[in-house]
């Protein structure tokens, strides 16, 4: 069976199909509840940018992401 390992909580994800119970960000596979976690974490930080441009969304999240793996959660602000 197919199975992949989250980068930031190491769970493992079984029979993982992008989009639907795993997500690809920052070259990172990202389980479902993490990715809840990163969108919810990003979402107070976006509201406040301006102006907002991808680059800057695209550097945020590939922060985060690596931050997160250090510490294995994503912090909510
Ligand atoms: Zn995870």
């Amino acid at each position: 069976m197919k199975t992949l390992t989250c980068d930031v909580c190491k769970k493992n994800i079984f029979q993982p199909v992008a989009g639907r119970n795993y997500f690809h960000l920052a070259h990172r596979d990202i389980c479902e509840s993490c990715k809840d976690q990163l969108e919810l974490s990003l979402k107070s930080v976006i509201r406040t940018k301006q102006p907002f441009t991808y680059e800057w969304y695209d550097r945020l999240m590939k922060d985060s992401i690596e931050k997160a793996m250090q510490t294995g959660k994503f912090e909510i602000r």
